[in-house]
Protein backbone atom coordinates (compact mmCIF):
# COMPACT_ATOMS: atom_id res chain seq x y z
CA UNK A 1 0.00 0.00 0.00
CA UNK A 2 1.40 2.88 -1.12
CA UNK A 3 1.61 5.64 2.30
CA UNK A 4 1.56 9.40 1.92
CA UNK A 5 3.99 10.89 5.12
CA UNK A 6 4.69 14.36 5.88
CA UNK A 7 7.22 17.42 4.99
CA UNK A 8 9.01 18.94 7.38
CA UNK A 9 12.37 20.57 7.07
CA UNK A 10 12.77 20.03 3.18
CA UNK A 11 12.04 16.17 2.99
CA UNK A 12 9.81 13.95 3.19
CA UNK A 13 9.27 12.52 6.49
CA UNK A 14 7.70 9.43 8.30
CA UNK A 15 4.25 9.41 10.55
CA UNK A 16 5.24 8.11 13.63
CA UNK A 17 1.89 7.99 15.03
CA UNK A 18 0.66 4.75 13.56
CA UNK A 19 -2.38 6.49 12.16
CA UNK A 20 -3.64 7.02 9.08
CA UNK A 21 -6.97 7.69 6.89
CA UNK A 22 -7.17 5.79 3.25
CA UNK A 23 -7.20 7.84 0.42
CA UNK A 24 -8.81 6.70 -2.70
CA UNK A 25 -9.09 6.56 -6.79
CA UNK A 26 -12.77 7.80 -6.77
CA UNK A 27 -12.96 6.70 -10.11
CA UNK A 28 -12.62 3.21 -9.26
CA UNK A 29 -13.24 3.01 -6.24
CA UNK A 30 -10.52 1.20 -4.83
CA UNK A 31 -8.42 2.29 -1.66
CA UNK A 32 -5.19 3.96 -3.78
CA UNK A 33 -2.99 4.76 -0.67
CA UNK A 34 -3.10 5.41 2.99
CA UNK A 35 -1.93 9.17 4.80
CA UNK A 36 -0.08 9.04 8.15
CA UNK A 37 -2.61 11.45 10.67
CA UNK A 38 0.08 13.65 12.52
CA UNK A 39 0.28 13.31 16.66
CA UNK A 40 0.10 16.58 18.54
CA UNK A 41 3.66 16.27 19.11
CA UNK A 42 4.89 15.31 14.84
CA UNK A 43 2.92 18.35 14.40
CA UNK A 44 4.56 20.81 17.00
CA UNK A 45 7.70 19.36 15.65
CA UNK A 46 6.53 21.29 12.38
CA UNK A 47 6.10 24.38 13.76
CA UNK A 48 9.02 23.78 15.08
CA UNK A 49 11.28 24.07 11.92
CA UNK A 50 8.90 26.25 11.07
CA UNK A 51 9.67 28.98 13.46
CA UNK A 52 13.68 28.12 12.99
CA UNK A 53 13.62 28.59 9.71
CA UNK A 54 11.60 32.04 9.88
CA UNK A 55 14.70 34.20 11.73
CA UNK A 56 16.67 33.40 8.41
CA UNK A 57 13.74 33.49 5.45
CA UNK A 58 12.38 36.81 6.53
CA UNK A 59 15.52 37.99 6.50
CA UNK A 60 16.03 37.55 2.66
CA UNK A 61 15.89 40.35 0.30
CA UNK A 62 12.15 40.40 -0.72
CA UNK A 63 13.45 40.14 -4.56
CA UNK A 64 15.56 37.13 -3.44
CA UNK A 65 12.15 35.71 -2.37
CA UNK A 66 10.11 36.42 -5.27
CA UNK A 67 13.01 35.10 -7.51
CA UNK A 68 12.18 31.27 -5.81
CA UNK A 69 8.80 31.91 -6.65
CA UNK A 70 9.60 32.67 -10.15
CA UNK A 71 11.17 29.24 -10.59
CA UNK A 72 8.86 27.25 -8.37
CA UNK A 73 6.34 28.69 -10.86
CA UNK A 74 8.37 27.21 -14.09
CA UNK A 75 8.27 23.82 -12.25
CA UNK A 76 4.44 23.64 -11.87
CA UNK A 77 4.00 24.67 -15.40
CA UNK A 78 6.66 22.23 -16.32
CA UNK A 79 5.20 19.60 -14.10
CA UNK A 80 1.52 20.61 -14.68
CA UNK A 81 0.13 17.35 -16.46
CA UNK A 82 1.84 15.24 -13.75
CA UNK A 83 -0.14 17.66 -11.22
CA UNK A 84 -3.13 17.45 -12.94
CA UNK A 85 -3.76 13.84 -12.89
CA UNK A 86 -2.78 13.26 -9.16
CA UNK A 87 -5.35 15.66 -8.42
CA UNK A 88 -8.09 13.32 -10.82
CA UNK A 89 -6.71 10.24 -9.48
CA UNK A 90 -7.28 11.33 -6.00
CA UNK A 91 -10.30 14.31 -5.79
CA UNK A 92 -12.17 12.69 -8.99
CA UNK A 93 -12.95 15.62 -11.13
CA UNK A 94 -11.87 15.23 -14.99
CA UNK A 95 -7.94 16.50 -16.24
CA UNK A 96 -8.96 19.41 -17.93
CA UNK A 97 -10.70 20.99 -15.02
CA UNK A 98 -7.60 19.94 -12.53
CA UNK A 99 -5.35 21.28 -14.99
CA UNK A 100 -7.48 24.56 -15.02
CA UNK A 101 -6.89 24.40 -10.96
CA UNK A 102 -3.37 24.32 -11.25
CA UNK A 103 -3.24 27.33 -14.07
CA UNK A 104 -5.57 29.18 -11.42
CA UNK A 105 -3.23 28.24 -8.25
CA UNK A 106 -0.41 29.37 -10.50
CA UNK A 107 -2.21 33.05 -11.26
CA UNK A 108 -1.52 33.52 -7.10
CA UNK A 109 2.33 32.62 -7.45
CA UNK A 110 2.45 34.66 -10.44
CA UNK A 111 0.91 37.81 -8.68
CA UNK A 112 2.87 36.65 -5.34
CA UNK A 113 6.51 37.55 -8.01
CA UNK A 114 5.40 40.49 -7.55
CA UNK A 115 6.32 40.96 -3.54
CA UNK A 116 8.75 43.76 -3.91
CA UNK A 117 6.20 45.97 -4.99
CA UNK A 118 3.45 44.85 -3.33
CA UNK A 119 5.22 45.04 0.15
CA UNK A 120 6.77 48.57 0.07
CA UNK A 121 4.50 50.34 2.36
CA UNK A 122 3.74 53.90 2.73
CA UNK A 123 6.09 57.26 3.11
CA UNK A 124 5.05 60.90 3.81
CA UNK A 125 7.45 63.70 4.03
CA UNK A 126 6.86 66.50 5.77
CA UNK A 127 3.84 65.11 7.74
CA UNK A 128 4.97 67.60 10.25
CA UNK A 129 8.14 70.94 10.01
CA UNK A 130 11.00 68.37 9.18
CA UNK A 131 9.08 65.16 10.34
CA UNK A 132 8.61 61.78 7.92
CA UNK A 133 6.04 58.76 8.58
CA UNK A 134 6.31 55.67 6.63
CA UNK A 135 5.23 52.43 7.19
CA UNK A 136 6.71 49.10 7.09
CA UNK A 137 4.54 45.75 6.56
CA UNK A 138 6.49 43.28 8.11
CA UNK A 139 6.33 38.93 8.06
CA UNK A 140 4.37 37.51 10.88
CA UNK A 141 5.91 34.80 11.63
CA UNK A 142 4.85 30.89 11.55
CA UNK A 143 1.82 31.09 9.63
CA UNK A 144 -0.53 27.93 8.78
CA UNK A 145 -3.07 27.13 6.22
CA UNK A 146 -5.61 23.75 6.37
CA UNK A 147 -7.44 23.28 3.23
CA UNK A 148 -10.54 21.44 1.95
CA UNK A 149 -10.67 18.89 -0.69
CA UNK A 150 -11.84 20.03 -3.41
CA UNK A 151 -9.03 21.94 -4.78
CA UNK A 152 -5.51 20.36 -3.60
CA UNK A 153 -3.69 22.19 -5.35
CA UNK A 154 -5.43 25.39 -5.88
CA UNK A 155 -6.45 26.46 -2.29
CA UNK A 156 -2.82 25.74 -0.81
CA UNK A 157 -1.61 28.17 -3.86
CA UNK A 158 -4.35 30.86 -2.50
CA UNK A 159 -2.46 30.69 0.63
CA UNK A 160 1.25 30.01 0.97
CA UNK A 161 3.07 31.60 -1.89
CA UNK A 162 1.93 35.31 -0.59
CA UNK A 163 2.63 34.38 3.05
CA UNK A 164 6.21 33.19 1.89
CA UNK A 165 7.06 36.02 -0.57
CA UNK A 166 5.93 38.51 2.66
CA UNK A 167 8.66 36.69 4.32
CA UNK A 168 6.52 34.26 6.80
CA UNK A 169 7.36 30.59 6.96
CA UNK A 170 4.54 27.90 6.38
CA UNK A 171 2.70 24.66 8.05
CA UNK A 172 -0.16 23.81 5.49
CA UNK A 173 -2.57 20.79 6.65
CA UNK A 174 -4.34 19.56 3.64
CA UNK A 175 -7.54 17.50 3.34
CA UNK A 176 -6.80 13.87 4.15
CA UNK A 177 -8.84 12.89 1.11
CA UNK A 178 -6.03 13.91 -1.67
CA UNK A 179 -2.62 14.40 0.37
CA UNK A 180 -0.63 14.11 -2.82
CA UNK A 181 -0.58 16.93 -4.81
CA UNK A 182 0.40 19.36 -1.61
CA UNK A 183 3.01 16.51 -1.31
CA UNK A 184 4.85 17.18 -4.96
CA UNK A 185 4.34 21.02 -4.11
CA UNK A 186 6.17 21.13 -1.55
CA UNK A 187 8.90 19.24 -3.21
CA UNK A 188 8.85 21.11 -6.05
CA UNK A 189 8.88 24.53 -3.59
CA UNK A 190 12.72 22.28 -2.70
CA UNK A 191 13.74 22.05 -6.04
CA UNK A 192 12.88 25.92 -6.82
CA UNK A 193 15.39 26.73 -3.88
CA UNK A 194 13.04 27.12 -0.72
CA UNK A 195 15.11 26.88 2.10
CA UNK A 196 14.38 23.82 4.33
CA UNK A 197 11.55 24.74 6.72
CA UNK A 198 9.96 27.46 5.22
CA UNK A 199 7.26 25.08 3.78
CA UNK A 200 6.47 22.09 5.95
CA UNK A 201 3.52 20.05 5.38
CA UNK A 202 1.78 17.97 7.51
CA UNK A 203 -1.09 15.07 6.93
CA UNK A 204 -3.93 14.89 9.75
CA UNK A 205 -7.05 15.60 10.94
CA UNK A 206 -8.50 17.39 14.46
CA UNK A 207 -5.03 16.24 16.38
CA UNK A 208 -2.80 17.85 14.33
CA UNK A 209 -5.33 21.27 13.44
CA UNK A 210 -5.64 21.74 17.07
CA UNK A 211 -1.88 22.54 17.43
CA UNK A 212 -1.91 24.87 14.32
CA UNK A 213 -4.48 26.75 16.69
CA UNK A 214 -3.27 26.91 20.38
CA UNK A 215 0.57 26.61 19.43
CA UNK A 216 1.87 30.32 20.73
CA UNK A 217 4.53 30.27 17.77
CA UNK A 218 1.82 30.14 14.85
CA UNK A 219 0.97 33.96 14.35
CA UNK A 220 -1.84 33.51 11.70
CA UNK A 221 -4.56 30.60 10.53
CA UNK A 222 -6.45 30.17 6.84
CA UNK A 223 -8.55 27.85 6.67
CA UNK A 224 -10.91 26.95 3.52
CA UNK A 225 -13.70 24.04 4.06
CA UNK A 226 -17.34 23.82 5.23
CA UNK A 227 -18.90 26.54 7.45
CA UNK A 228 -19.37 24.67 11.11
CA UNK A 229 -15.67 23.90 10.80
CA UNK A 230 -15.00 27.15 9.54
CA UNK A 231 -16.62 28.91 12.44
CA UNK A 232 -15.02 26.63 15.37
CA UNK A 233 -11.67 27.53 13.73
CA UNK A 234 -12.27 31.06 13.79
CA UNK A 235 -13.65 31.43 16.94
CA UNK A 236 -10.08 29.04 18.68
CA UNK A 237 -7.48 30.50 16.71
CA UNK A 238 -8.67 34.26 17.32
CA UNK A 239 -9.54 33.36 21.20
CA UNK A 240 -5.57 32.30 21.18
CA UNK A 241 -4.35 35.78 19.45
CA UNK A 242 -3.92 34.92 16.04
CA UNK A 243 -5.49 36.82 13.04
CA UNK A 244 -7.91 34.38 11.20
CA UNK A 245 -9.29 34.20 7.76
CA UNK A 246 -11.75 30.96 7.57
CA UNK A 247 -13.84 30.42 4.65
CA UNK A 248 -16.67 28.42 4.92
CA UNK A 249 -19.68 26.87 3.05
CA UNK A 250 -21.57 28.48 -0.02
CA UNK A 251 -25.48 28.27 -1.97
CA UNK A 252 -24.51 30.18 -4.95
CA UNK A 253 -27.71 31.32 -6.84
CA UNK A 254 -27.72 31.96 -10.73
CA UNK A 255 -30.53 35.24 -11.17
CA UNK A 256 -31.93 34.34 -14.74
CA UNK A 257 -33.65 37.70 -16.03
CA UNK A 258 -36.62 37.50 -18.40
CA UNK A 259 -34.27 39.07 -21.16
CA UNK A 260 -31.12 37.38 -20.90
CA UNK A 261 -29.90 35.27 -23.75
CA UNK A 262 -30.98 31.94 -22.67
CA UNK A 263 -28.80 30.09 -24.51
CA UNK A 264 -25.59 31.42 -22.94
CA UNK A 265 -27.27 31.08 -19.68
CA UNK A 266 -28.03 27.35 -20.28
CA UNK A 267 -24.67 26.68 -21.52
CA UNK A 268 -23.01 28.47 -18.15
CA UNK A 269 -25.48 26.91 -16.02
CA UNK A 270 -24.16 23.59 -16.99
CA UNK A 271 -20.77 23.74 -16.37
CA UNK A 272 -21.33 26.27 -13.12
CA UNK A 273 -23.55 23.52 -11.65
CA UNK A 274 -22.28 20.40 -12.89
CA UNK A 275 -18.28 21.01 -13.45
CA UNK A 276 -16.55 19.14 -10.59
CA UNK A 277 -19.77 17.10 -9.87
CA UNK A 278 -20.44 19.99 -8.36
CA UNK A 279 -17.64 19.99 -5.49
CA UNK A 280 -17.10 23.94 -6.02
CA UNK A 281 -17.79 26.48 -3.32
CA UNK A 282 -18.21 29.04 -6.02
CA UNK A 283 -20.46 26.24 -8.20
CA UNK A 284 -23.76 27.05 -8.97
CA UNK A 285 -26.70 25.22 -7.42
CA UNK A 286 -29.46 26.92 -7.74
CA UNK A 287 -31.40 28.58 -10.74
CA UNK A 288 -33.90 31.97 -10.11
CA UNK A 289 -35.45 31.85 -13.24
CA UNK A 290 -37.72 35.52 -13.04
CA UNK A 291 -41.31 34.96 -13.76
CA UNK A 292 -42.68 31.24 -14.87
CA UNK A 293 -41.95 32.18 -18.74
CA UNK A 294 -38.56 32.04 -18.23
CA UNK A 295 -38.75 29.59 -15.84
CA UNK A 296 -40.57 27.28 -18.03
CA UNK A 297 -38.10 27.82 -20.57
CA UNK A 298 -34.80 27.20 -18.82
CA UNK A 299 -36.34 24.03 -17.23
CA UNK A 300 -37.05 22.46 -20.88
CA UNK A 301 -33.33 23.51 -22.13
CA UNK A 302 -31.54 22.35 -18.90
CA UNK A 303 -33.31 18.76 -19.66
CA UNK A 304 -32.12 18.92 -23.10
CA UNK A 305 -28.80 19.41 -21.71
CA UNK A 306 -28.25 17.23 -18.74
CA UNK A 307 -29.49 14.72 -21.06
CA UNK A 308 -26.05 15.57 -23.34
CA UNK A 309 -23.90 15.49 -20.12
CA UNK A 310 -21.26 12.95 -20.08
CA UNK A 311 -20.07 11.58 -17.16
CA UNK A 312 -17.43 8.95 -16.22
CA UNK A 313 -13.96 8.91 -14.98
CA UNK A 314 -11.81 12.03 -14.84
CA UNK A 315 -8.63 10.21 -16.78
CA UNK A 316 -9.26 8.33 -20.05
CA UNK A 317 -8.01 8.42 -23.19
CA UNK A 318 -9.24 11.00 -25.55
CA UNK A 319 -11.53 13.88 -25.14
CA UNK A 320 -12.75 14.47 -21.21
CA UNK A 321 -15.93 13.64 -19.89
CA UNK A 322 -17.31 16.63 -18.30
CA UNK A 323 -17.84 15.30 -15.32
CA UNK A 324 -16.24 12.74 -12.70
CA UNK A 325 -16.87 10.89 -9.86
CA UNK A 326 -17.38 12.72 -6.40
CA UNK A 327 -14.91 12.35 -4.18
CA UNK A 328 -15.61 9.03 -1.36
CA UNK A 329 -18.36 6.82 -1.34
CA UNK A 330 -19.30 8.46 1.87
CA UNK A 331 -20.19 11.51 -0.03
CA UNK A 332 -21.87 10.11 -2.01
CA UNK A 333 -24.25 8.88 -0.01
CA UNK A 334 -24.94 11.90 1.61
CA UNK A 335 -25.37 13.42 -1.91
CA UNK A 336 -27.98 10.69 -2.79
CA UNK A 337 -29.39 11.44 0.61
CA UNK A 338 -29.88 15.25 -0.32
CA UNK A 339 -31.75 14.11 -3.37
CA UNK A 340 -33.88 11.67 -1.53
CA UNK A 341 -34.80 14.49 1.14
CA UNK A 342 -35.94 17.03 -1.87
CA UNK A 343 -38.15 14.47 -3.18
CA UNK A 344 -39.36 14.12 0.24
CA UNK A 345 -39.88 17.43 1.28
CA UNK A 346 -42.13 18.09 -1.93
CA UNK A 347 -39.88 19.62 -4.30
CA UNK A 348 -39.94 18.01 -7.91
CA UNK A 349 -37.32 15.45 -9.12
CA UNK A 350 -37.15 16.27 -12.67
CA UNK A 351 -34.18 14.62 -13.27
CA UNK A 352 -32.64 11.77 -11.03
CA UNK A 353 -29.07 11.23 -11.09
CA UNK A 354 -29.82 8.61 -9.10
CA UNK A 355 -30.50 6.74 -12.28
CA UNK A 356 -28.21 7.80 -14.74
CA UNK A 357 -26.44 5.01 -16.64
CA UNK A 358 -22.55 5.54 -16.57
CA UNK A 359 -20.13 3.73 -18.73
CA UNK A 360 -17.31 2.34 -16.89
CA UNK A 361 -18.51 3.34 -13.38
CA UNK A 362 -17.74 -0.17 -11.70
CA UNK A 363 -17.14 0.60 -8.38
CA UNK A 364 -16.62 4.27 -8.37
CA UNK A 365 -17.99 7.03 -6.46
CA UNK A 366 -20.34 8.00 -9.16
CA UNK A 367 -23.74 10.04 -9.90
CA UNK A 368 -25.41 11.81 -12.61
CA UNK A 369 -26.32 15.06 -12.74
CA UNK A 370 -29.86 15.94 -11.26
CA UNK A 371 -32.23 19.04 -11.26
CA UNK A 372 -34.87 19.59 -9.03
CA UNK A 373 -37.61 22.41 -10.04
CA UNK A 374 -39.67 24.24 -7.76
CA UNK A 375 -37.39 24.56 -4.59
CA UNK A 376 -38.92 27.03 -2.15
CA UNK A 377 -36.98 29.12 0.54
CA UNK A 378 -37.32 26.41 3.83
CA UNK A 379 -36.65 23.39 2.07
CA UNK A 380 -33.25 21.42 2.79
CA UNK A 381 -31.94 21.31 -0.57
CA UNK A 382 -32.04 25.33 -0.29
CA UNK A 383 -31.18 25.65 2.79
CA UNK A 384 -27.99 23.40 2.76
CA UNK A 385 -25.07 22.86 0.86
CA UNK A 386 -25.05 19.47 -0.74
CA UNK A 387 -21.79 20.08 -2.85
CA UNK A 388 -22.96 17.74 -5.47
CA UNK A 389 -24.02 17.62 -9.24
CA UNK A 390 -27.84 18.86 -8.08
CA UNK A 391 -28.94 22.11 -9.19
CA UNK A 392 -32.40 23.41 -8.48
CA UNK A 393 -34.41 25.71 -9.83
CA UNK A 394 -36.56 28.60 -7.54
CA UNK A 395 -38.87 30.26 -9.26
CA UNK A 396 -39.30 33.92 -8.28
CA UNK A 397 -42.27 36.32 -9.35
CA UNK A 398 -40.33 39.46 -9.58
CA UNK A 399 -36.54 40.72 -9.46
CA UNK A 400 -37.27 41.40 -5.40
CA UNK A 401 -38.34 38.45 -4.95
CA UNK A 402 -34.83 37.00 -6.46
CA UNK A 403 -33.09 39.46 -4.66
CA UNK A 404 -34.88 38.78 -1.50
CA UNK A 405 -34.39 34.73 -1.78
CA UNK A 406 -30.60 35.32 -1.74
CA UNK A 407 -30.50 38.08 1.05
CA UNK A 408 -31.83 35.92 3.20
CA UNK A 409 -29.69 33.01 3.07
CA UNK A 410 -27.30 32.28 5.17
CA UNK A 411 -24.41 31.73 2.56
CA UNK A 412 -23.08 34.65 0.48
CA UNK A 413 -19.99 33.61 -1.60
CA UNK A 414 -20.81 33.72 -5.05
CA UNK A 415 -23.75 35.04 -7.40
CA UNK A 416 -24.41 35.51 -10.88
CA UNK A 417 -27.41 37.61 -12.77
CA UNK A 418 -27.36 36.99 -16.64
CA UNK A 419 -29.42 39.59 -18.15
CA UNK A 420 -29.40 42.29 -20.90
CA UNK A 421 -30.86 45.36 -18.20
CA UNK A 422 -27.32 46.92 -17.44
CA UNK A 423 -30.04 49.10 -14.87
CA UNK A 424 -31.00 45.57 -13.67
CA UNK A 425 -27.70 44.31 -13.29
CA UNK A 426 -26.21 47.73 -11.62
CA UNK A 427 -29.17 47.34 -8.94
CA UNK A 428 -28.09 44.02 -8.61
CA UNK A 429 -24.50 44.57 -7.66
CA UNK A 430 -25.68 47.12 -5.44
CA UNK A 431 -28.29 45.18 -3.58
CA UNK A 432 -27.51 41.68 -2.85
CA UNK A 433 -25.27 40.52 0.24
CA UNK A 434 -22.96 38.11 -1.62
CA UNK A 435 -19.22 38.70 -1.97
CA UNK A 436 -18.18 37.71 -5.45
CA UNK A 437 -20.90 38.58 -8.23
CA UNK A 438 -20.87 37.61 -12.18
CA UNK A 439 -22.64 39.91 -14.38
CA UNK A 440 -23.23 37.38 -17.47
CA UNK A 441 -20.39 35.20 -15.60
CA UNK A 442 -21.51 32.30 -14.09
CA UNK A 443 -18.57 31.37 -11.47
CA UNK A 444 -17.02 35.11 -10.83
CA UNK A 445 -14.04 33.89 -9.17
CA UNK A 446 -12.21 36.56 -8.54
CA UNK A 447 -8.23 36.73 -10.58
CA UNK A 448 -5.04 36.44 -8.29
CA UNK A 449 -4.91 40.28 -8.47
CA UNK A 450 -8.07 41.02 -6.76
CA UNK A 451 -9.18 39.49 -2.99
CA UNK A 452 -11.65 36.41 -3.46
CA UNK A 453 -14.11 35.99 -0.14
CA UNK A 454 -17.50 35.66 0.62
CA UNK A 455 -19.69 37.38 2.92
CA UNK A 456 -22.01 35.84 5.70
CA UNK A 457 -21.85 33.02 7.17
CA UNK A 458 -18.94 32.04 4.04
CA UNK A 459 -16.42 33.30 5.43
CA UNK A 460 -15.15 34.49 9.60
CA UNK A 461 -12.71 36.95 9.46
CA UNK A 462 -12.31 40.50 7.70
CA UNK A 463 -10.30 39.78 5.09
CA UNK A 464 -10.35 37.69 1.88
CA UNK A 465 -7.76 35.20 0.42
CA UNK A 466 -4.68 36.74 -1.91
CA UNK A 467 -4.81 39.82 -3.79
CA UNK A 468 -4.11 42.74 -1.72
CA UNK A 469 -6.39 41.86 0.92
CA UNK A 470 -3.51 38.37 0.82
CA UNK A 471 -0.47 40.70 1.52
CA UNK A 472 -2.77 42.51 4.14
CA UNK A 473 -3.37 39.21 6.08
CA UNK A 474 -0.09 37.99 6.05
CA UNK A 475 2.14 41.38 7.07
CA UNK A 476 2.11 43.71 9.75
CA UNK A 477 1.96 47.02 9.52
CA UNK A 478 4.59 49.26 11.51
CA UNK A 479 4.42 52.93 11.17
CA UNK A 480 7.39 54.85 11.99
CA UNK A 481 6.95 58.60 12.32
CA UNK A 482 10.90 60.17 12.55
CA UNK A 483 12.40 63.37 13.20
CA UNK A 484 16.42 64.11 12.87
CA UNK A 485 18.50 65.79 15.02
CA UNK A 486 17.94 69.34 14.40
CA UNK A 487 14.35 69.23 14.89
CA UNK A 488 15.22 67.21 18.49
CA UNK A 489 17.42 70.21 19.44
CA UNK A 490 14.76 72.80 19.16
CA UNK A 491 12.42 70.24 20.86
CA UNK A 492 10.56 71.41 23.89
CA UNK A 493 8.31 69.03 26.33
CA UNK A 494 4.75 68.19 25.40
CA UNK A 495 2.39 67.06 27.46
CA UNK A 496 -0.37 67.64 25.14
CA UNK A 497 -1.50 65.74 22.10
CA UNK A 498 1.22 66.11 19.63
CA UNK A 499 -0.43 68.36 16.55
CA UNK A 500 2.91 68.77 14.61
P1 LIG B 1 -14.12 20.20 5.73
O1 LIG B 1 -14.59 21.36 6.51
O2 LIG B 1 -14.66 18.86 6.05
O3 LIG B 1 -12.52 20.05 5.83
C1 LIG B 1 -11.67 21.14 5.58
C2 LIG B 1 -10.38 20.94 6.35
O4 LIG B 1 -10.67 20.94 7.74
C3 LIG B 1 -9.69 19.62 6.05
O5 LIG B 1 -8.30 19.84 6.02
C4 LIG B 1 -10.08 18.75 7.23
O6 LIG B 1 -9.11 17.77 7.53
C5 LIG B 1 -10.20 19.75 8.35
N1 LIG B 1 -11.17 19.35 9.36
C6 LIG B 1 -12.31 18.64 9.17
N2 LIG B 1 -12.96 18.48 10.34
C7 LIG B 1 -12.22 19.08 11.29
C8 LIG B 1 -12.36 19.27 12.68
N3 LIG B 1 -13.41 18.79 13.36
N4 LIG B 1 -11.42 19.97 13.34
C9 LIG B 1 -10.36 20.47 12.68
N5 LIG B 1 -10.15 20.33 11.36
C10 LIG B 1 -11.08 19.64 10.66
O7 LIG B 1 -14.38 20.57 4.18
P2 LIG B 1 -14.20 19.64 2.91
O8 LIG B 1 -15.30 18.64 2.88
O9 LIG B 1 -12.81 19.17 2.79
O10 LIG B 1 -14.43 20.72 1.75
C11 LIG B 1 -15.70 21.09 1.27
C12 LIG B 1 -16.18 22.35 1.91
O11 LIG B 1 -15.24 23.39 1.70
C13 LIG B 1 -17.48 22.85 1.31
O12 LIG B 1 -18.31 23.30 2.35
C14 LIG B 1 -17.05 24.01 0.43
O13 LIG B 1 -18.01 25.00 0.19
C15 LIG B 1 -15.92 24.56 1.22
N6 LIG B 1 -15.04 25.38 0.38
C16 LIG B 1 -15.15 26.72 0.52
C17 LIG B 1 -14.38 27.53 -0.27
C18 LIG B 1 -14.49 29.02 -0.16
O14 LIG B 1 -13.71 29.68 -0.77
N7 LIG B 1 -15.41 29.55 0.60
C19 LIG B 1 -13.49 26.98 -1.19
C20 LIG B 1 -13.39 25.60 -1.29
C21 LIG B 1 -14.19 24.80 -0.49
Amino acid sequence: MNQIHHYINGCSVDGRSERFAPVYNPATGEQSAQVALASADETRGAVRAADEAFATWSKITPLKRARILFRFKALVEEHADELARLISSEHGKVFSDAKGEVTRGLEVVEFACGIPHLQKGEHSMNVGTGVDSYSMMQPLGVCAGISPFNFPAMVPMWMFPIALACGNTFVMKPSEKDPSTPMRLAELLTEAGLPDGVFNVVNGDKESVDVLLTDERVQAVSFVGSTPIAETIYATASAHGKRVQALGGAKNHMVIMPDADLDQAVGALMGAAYGSAGERCMAISVAVPVGEETAQRLRDKLVAELDKLSVGPGLVDGPDNDMGPLVTREHLEKVKGYIQAGVDEGAELVVDGRETAIEGAGDGFFVGGSLFDHVKPGMRIHSEEIFGPVLAIARAASFDEAVSMINDHEFGNGTAIFTRDGDAARQYCEQIQVGMVGVNVPIPVPMAFHSFGGWKRSLFGPLHMHGPDGVRFYTRMKTITQRWPSGIREETNHFTMPTL
